[in-house]
């Protein structure tokens, strides 16, 4: 598994990691050395609680696709977006062309059609897919 790490995703991440370790000492009531469990663990759960908002307020796509259904790249290629709309994007495999739906949100069973789709699982942020057809 490769995970894709752009600025926003970084940033994200060291944003709500170092906002954590602001906060442990005030939440714990303990200093250095012990602070790193506590401090860890709540910048654990707080990048689980905000991160998935943070995702999508700003659209930002996972740090993880699946690979292609069609060709097996792994990690997909993917390219060019075919489409995107608010709850999905058709993406492009760059290595053999095929399109393959993906769902930021659960769509409903009329909304699927016949071709390659994944939804997205939580923690969004992860790219958890889970394969619809
Ligand atoms: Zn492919």
């Amino acid at each position: 598994m490769f995970l894709r790490l752009s600025i926003p995703d970084v940033a994200i991440g060291a944003g709500i990691f170092g906002l954590a370790g602001a906060l442990a000492p005030n939440l714990c009531a303990c200093s250095l050395p012990e602070i790193y469990f506590p401090g860890f663990a709540i910048g654990i759960v707080t990048y689980l609680v905000a991160a998935p908002l943070l995702y999508r307020v700003f659209r930002l796509r996972p740090m993880h696709f699946p690979k292609c259904p069609h060709c097996g790249a792994p990690d997909g290629p993917w390219g060019i977006p075919a489409t995107t709309q608010s709850k999905c994007e058709q993406l492009i495999c760059g290595h053999c062309g095929a399109e393959t739906t993906f769902w930021y949100n659960n769509p409903d069973s009329s909304e699927v059609g016949s071709g390659s789709s994944y939804v997205l699982r939580w923690p969004r942020p992860l790219g958890i897919w889970k394969r619809l057809s």
